[in-house]
């Protein structure tokens, strides 16, 4: 443990860069503790600035314009990845920054990140690095396919991806993927997918959330249930100690999210993320205190609150495109918590909301 931080009191102001459902949920957690939440977004009307004090319309890359942003707030911290590191370095050096640049940086390509894990005793799937057709063609050549080609920054949800079949035509994969440079990663054959959440506070406390179990459809999630049963069960403490080594090792403050594949060989990891997170939003009701209220806690230096259930199962599940027109369903059910992130069209694949359920 470190010395105690001085704590940025309720009242004051945290700035949040992105403007998106998490940034959403950031500043209705702060709003409850007191805090006013300043959005920074490049979008004209982004859903955080909703319930947001103000809204700082401008863009990621501009340096001027974050450091007026910054020059109104207690703390900054962010709430998707693909920002630029250097205009938040300069940031950084003028108010409090949570979570850290280089901890951002290391999140913003698969390669590094998973050098990174692998470094602190992690086990990815194989994996190789990719800069050109011949590169792939020798990469697959070691790892044999079924395999998946993702670019090393920017993908998201599934995107930026490509699965790679014995028979595939590599020359045709290599295009359809940008020409970018790339990992190929040898496909996993997992039982489960899961996450692990965890949140640091600025005295190195650390607590974790029962992992949930995460379930995909087209590479998007669908569910997390917690507690995950079986299989993760058994895993969860060995990727649990992982999250914590890591964490600590950058000097992490916040929320700080890791994805799993339960296989028989263990917990393989698959990526992590520098915030909040989509596995996470079952918290809400689903724990006592929830990843948004912890991440706030936790970049204002107040003390982290507990993590523990609130019912015996909790299901979250997402409401993608227009299921979110069932939402009179889902008001008439006990026990259902439902939450419409107040975005406008419903189009295929955009996250509209979420309800998560008490059991
Ligand atoms: P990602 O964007 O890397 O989280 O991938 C999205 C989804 O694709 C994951 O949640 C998995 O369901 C699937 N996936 C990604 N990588 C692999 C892999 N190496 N083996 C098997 N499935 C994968």
């Amino acid at each position: 443990m470190t010395a105690a931080p001085r704590p940025l009191p309720p009242g004051s102001t945290i700035g949040i860069i992105g403007g998106g459902q998490l940034g959403r949920m950031l500043s209705m957690a702060a709003a409850q503790l007191g805090y006013h939440c300043h959005i920074y977004a490049p979008e004209e009307t982004p859903c955080a600035a909703d319930v947001a004090a103000r809204h700082i319309k401008g863009a990621y890359e501009d340096e001027a314009a974050l450091l007026r942003f910054a020059e109104a707030v207690g703390v900054v911290t962010y709430e998707f990845e693909n920002i630029p590191a250097a205009p938040l370095r300069a940031l950084a050096a003028h108010v409090p920054l949570h979570p850290n640049v280089d901890a951002l940086e290391l999140a913003q390509d698969r390669l590094s990140e998973k050098d990174y894990v692998v470094s602190h005793g992690g086990t990815p799937a194989g994996y190789r690095s990719v800069s050109s057709l011949d590169t792939l063609q020798a990469a697959l050549g070691e790892l044999r396919a079924p395999a998946i080609l993702k670019t090393r920054r920017f993908g998201y949800d599934g995107k930026g991806q490509i699965r790679i079949k014995p028979d595939s035509d590599l020359s045709s994969v290599w295009t359809d993927i940008g020409e970018q440079p790339s990992a190929l990663e040898s496909f996993v054959e997992f039982e489960k997918e899961f996450s692990i959440l965890l949140v640091r506070a600025q005295d190195g406390a650390i607590r974790i959330w029962d992992a949930p179990d995460n379930r995909h459809v087209d590479g998007i999630l669908a569910q997390s249930i917690a507690p995950g049963m079986g299989i993760i069960a058994e895993q969860k403490a060995q990727a649990g100690d992982l999250a914590r080594t890591i964490a600590e090792a950058l000097g992490y403050v916040g929320v700080l999210t890791f994805e799993f594949f339960a296989s028989a060989e263990g917990p393989i990891f698959n990526e992590m993320a520098p915030r909040v997170h989509n596995s996470g939003h079952w918290t809400i009701e689903g724990s006592t205190t929830s990843q948004f209220e912890n991440h706030i806690r936790a970049i204002c230096g107040l003390p982290l609150g507990d993590t523990g259930l609130m019912a015996e199962r909790v299901e979250m599940q997402n409401l993608i495109g227009t299921d979110t027109n069932d939402w009179p369903a889902w008001l008439k059910k006990d026990r259902a918590h439902l939450h419409l992130y107040g975005k406008g069209e419903a189009r295929p694949g955009r996250k509209m909301g979420h309800v998560t359920q008490l059991f």
